[in-house]
């Protein structure tokens, strides 16, 4: 992987967030569980670093991040102005919707012009939207998806389908399209599927449930026929990677350059799983900083595990060089892990002006 690889920057620029959704990585560690203190951000100085290799409308950026919502950061103002600054095509925000004022959200659709797209993750409505996404707040979303949209702002409305909120995706839908957002997605998760659950407790009590018969469930059932374990099948399935594929790369937000957004998350799960355990031998292995563009820069690159290591892991791993987790349950050949991929997505265009995907996820 070299830097002609790469033309889009995703970013996880926070750890920190205003909600508590039920199955986010940052929810169920209590390393962060007061959500306001103690936490990492992205600096200026490292948008300068990052953004540095990247002539003007070269590249993508996209704040998506495992760990925090952007716009709860106090350094993202002034680090989404300097990343303006150097024209990438787009700049893409993946946002609960429900921080800032709507007087800010119209400043923004004007400060970031024609290269900015946001996309809204609502799961629901009024009385359904804060099920999963605990300490939503309804009228601020409304207030703010309306703002941005009505200074121009480009926008696309992320509704992930569970048993609580199935019934009001035609609705929402429509709402959408009044509010005028330009996108709408219907996605499945396969955090139920992938975890072998249908329930996820709350943190205020109750659960949140999968949709009977969902696709992910299904083939994990075929899996299981197959493979015998979805432990089997992650050791065995042929890997296509899709951040190569898509010319992405992912940065941490203590500035940890990964392959992709999924590497993103494991060495800070709060529990050891089998995802923790292979990023816990890579840090014994090459070390804790091997990977930091704030020690390393865009050096970081030449290392071994960027050379060798990651390509020889998918198919021809060997004794140091050896299978991750992530890769043979996020990209391999029978299993959709991501809801942007593949059958987990439905983006559907509704606004007759629209021109292109306003999202990269
Ligand atoms: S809005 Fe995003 S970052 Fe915040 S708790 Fe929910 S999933 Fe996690
Ligand atoms: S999980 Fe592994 S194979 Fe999949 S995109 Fe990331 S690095 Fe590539």
């Amino acid at each position: 992987m070299s830097l002609k690889d790469i033309s889009e920057v995703q970013l996880d620029h926070t750890t920190r967030c205003n909600l508590a959704c039920s199955q986010c990585a940052r929810t169920q560690n209590p390393f962060f569980k007061d959500s306001f203190s103690g936490h990492s951000d992205l600096q200026i100085e490292d948008y300068q670093v990052i953004l540095e290799p990247f002539a003007p409308n070269s590249f993508r950026v996209t704040h998506c991040g495992n760990y925090g919502d952007a716009l709860a950061s106090p350094t993202f103002d002034e680090t989404f102005d300097y990343t303006l600054s150097k024209q990438p095509s787009t700049i893409s925000v993946f946002t609960n919707g429900s921080l800032r004022s709507a007087s800010w959200w119209s400043e923004f659709a004007a400060r970031g012009g024609h290269r900015l797209r946001v996309v809204f993750a609502i799961d629901g409505l009024q009385d359904t939207n804060g099920i999963y996404r605990e300490n939503a707040n309804w009228s601020r979303i409304e207030e703010n998806v309306r703002s941005f949209t009505k200074a121009g702002g480009k926008a696309r409305w992320d509704f992930i389908e569970f048993a609580h909120n199935y019934h009001q995706i035609e609705e929402a839908e429509k709402l959408a399209k009044e509010m005028g957002v330009e996108q709408f997605n219907v996605k499945y998760t396969s955090r139920f599927a992938s975890t072998q659950k249908t329930v996820e407790a709350r943190t205020k009590g109750g659960v949140v449930s999968d949709t009977k018969d969902n696709i992910n469930q299904q083939d994990m059932l075929q899996i299981k026929n197959k493979y015998g374990s979805f432990d089997e099948y992650v050791r065995n399935t042929p890997i296509t990677c899709k951040a190569v594929a898509e010319k992405k790369i992912f940065i941490d937000m203590n500035m940890r350059l990964w392959p992709c957004c999924w590497f993103g998350a494991p060495l800070y799960f709060h529990r050891t799983c089998k995802q923790k355990t292979d990023f816990l031998y890579l840090i014994e292995l090459y070390g804790e900083d091997f990977n930091n563009l704030r020690k390393h820069g865009w050096n970081v690159l030449n290392h071994d595990f960027f050379l060798n290591h990651l390509e020889n892991s998918w198919n021809d791993s060997n004794s140091k060089h050896k299978r991750i987790y992530t890769c043979g349950r996020t990209c391999g050949d029978k299993f959709e892990f991501s809801s942007g991929y593949g059958q987990n997505k439905n983006i559907k265009t509704i606004s007759p002006t629209h021109e292109r995907d306003v999202g990269a996820l």
